[in-house]
């Protein structure tokens, strides 16, 4: 796979050590990583689009299950909770607030890892092709092929990333400044004005202008539902 297109893990973890542990056990098994000390931080790097979250239960400004929940309300990205309660309630709870998995501390990283593995994996077969209005578009992460009407389209790889990450997030608007960070790949002071020039060409490209849809002064959204499975 492209790696620009590797998953993304946010790890909201308040205890330096376990989150140096934990960091370079996902750098290892080739996820990105992005680092939260407290859950202020945990939602502002949200913006990033992360793949996965690995949340503490116990942080210093929120508990982890309030932040669960307010996460959740706006996504239904993977997350497994870190949690030193061993109350069976407890965890039952941390599942029914939305989270995906739990862990006990203290864990094995091994674990851990496999876990991850497992809820992107599930989280993937959702993810890995995305269709929309019966078909018309097909976007495959794997093979970067996009289809309309079964007819391929060629993208360059920018442009695939730009649709795919607008794609993933359907009915949601993702500001020009996200899109320069997570598509190109650097935080800009401002946003990247090539990224306009990008979704035109997308929007050429595909034939219609109808899916990607401009939020005028703010950015872009796109304007479909998934297909069912
Ligand atoms: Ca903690």
């Amino acid at each position: 796979m492209d790696t620009s297109l590797r998953h993304k893990v946010l790890l909201i973890e308040d205890e330096q050590k376990i989150s140096d542990i934990i960091s370079t056990y996902l750098l290892r098994e080739g996820y990105t990583v992005l680092n939260a000390l407290n859950g202020a931080e945990g939602l502002r790097q949200m913006s990033q689009l992360p793949d996965l979250i690995i949340l503490d239960l116990k942080l210093p400004d929120m508990d982890g299950e309030d932040l669960c929940q307010v996460i959740r309300a706006d996504s239904d990205i993977p997350i497994i909770m870190l949690t030193a309660k061993t109350h069976e309630d407890d965890r039952v709870r941390g599942l029914l607030m939305g989270a995906d998995d739990y862990v006990l501390k203290p864990f094995s990283p091994k674990e851990l890892m496999a876990r991850v593995k497992v809820c992107l994996r599930r989280a993937g077969k959702k993810q890995r092709t995305l269709s929309f209005n019966n078909g018309e578009l097909i976007i495959d992460r794997g093979s970067h092929e996009v289809k309309v009407h079964g007819k391929g389209v060629s993208l360059t790889p920018t442009e695939f990333k730009m649709l795919f990450v607008l794609a993933s997030n359907p009915n949601r608007v993702l500001t020009r400044l996200q899109l320069t960070n997570v598509v190109l790949g650097y935080e800009f002071d401002g946003y990247d004005r090539t990224i306009d020039a990008h979704l035109k060409n997308i929007r050429q490209k595909l034939g219609q202008s109808d899916y990607v849809k401009t939020v005028y002064g703010v950015g872009y959204r796109f304007n479909c539902t998934p297909d069912e499975d």
